[in-house]
């Protein structure tokens, strides 16, 4: 049982990068800035992934003083924001929830465990947060976009081709996705983009 490799992009060079190789590449990055800008600051390397597919993630670059409440910006922004549900960090399977005005160091300081983030408590889209390393380097805001997932290619259930349309999930049959050619063939109210976002066909979700 092999998982397919999942490539993704550095968004400081541009380079395509293989996902268990962008914490490495993404620290090298930020040095080559670093050469140049000097003003260095403890941050933190934060993976954001979805649960339900290893497909989608991002790699942060995060100011110890970033709040959590930053973070969840972030998120909607990227990948979540459809119709502004409610969201919540926490911690040991929703023991401990983590209130959004703590910071990254106050969150990770003591235990460097993951984190969970729900978004939406109704058709969910969960993630986990994991702390991947901490260094000095420069960044360009307190959370800064460093790498994310190369955009999956679904394939039509009809011909195979790159799909351009995903049922809504409320609708989904045994051929979720249909490339142009092949809309024709969803009922129109309930096809949705496919997007580069574990929320994809969720809730009316558009990008
Ligand atoms: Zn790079
Ligand atoms: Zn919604
Ligand atoms: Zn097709």
């Amino acid at each position: 049982m092999t998982t397919p490799t999942s490539y993704g992009f550095c968004q400081l060079c541009g380079e395509r990068i293989v996902k268990t190789a962008a914490s490495r590449h993404v620290k090298k990055c930020l040095g080559t800035r670093a050469n140049k800008d000097a003003s260095l600051s403890d941050i933190m390397l934060i993976r954001a992934q979805s649960k339900r597919s290893k497909r989608y993630w991002l790699y942060f670059g995060v100011s110890l003083h970033a709040q959590l409440d930053e973070m969840d910006r972030a998120l909607r922004r990227l990948w979540l924001e459809c119709c502004d549900h409610l969201s919540e960090f926490y911690r040991d399977k929703k023991r401990y929830t983590l209130a959004k005005s703590k910071t990254f160091d106050e969150v990770f300081h003591f235990d460097d465990r993951p984190i969970e983030y729900i978004y939406d408590y109704g058709s969910s889209t969960e993630l986990t947060l994991t702390h991947v390393g901490e260094f000095r380097a420069p960044l360009s805001d307190t959370i800064e976009l460093l790498a994310r997932n190369e955009a999956p290619v679904w394939p039509c259930g009809v011909c195979g081709e790159a799909a351009a349309y995903v049922w809504d999930t409320a609708a989904r049959d045994q051929r979720p996705f249909l490339c142009e050619e092949h809309a024709h063939l969803g009922d129109g109210d309930m096809m949705l983009p496919v997007i580069n976002s574990p929320r994809m066909g969720v809730c009316g979700y558009t990008g």
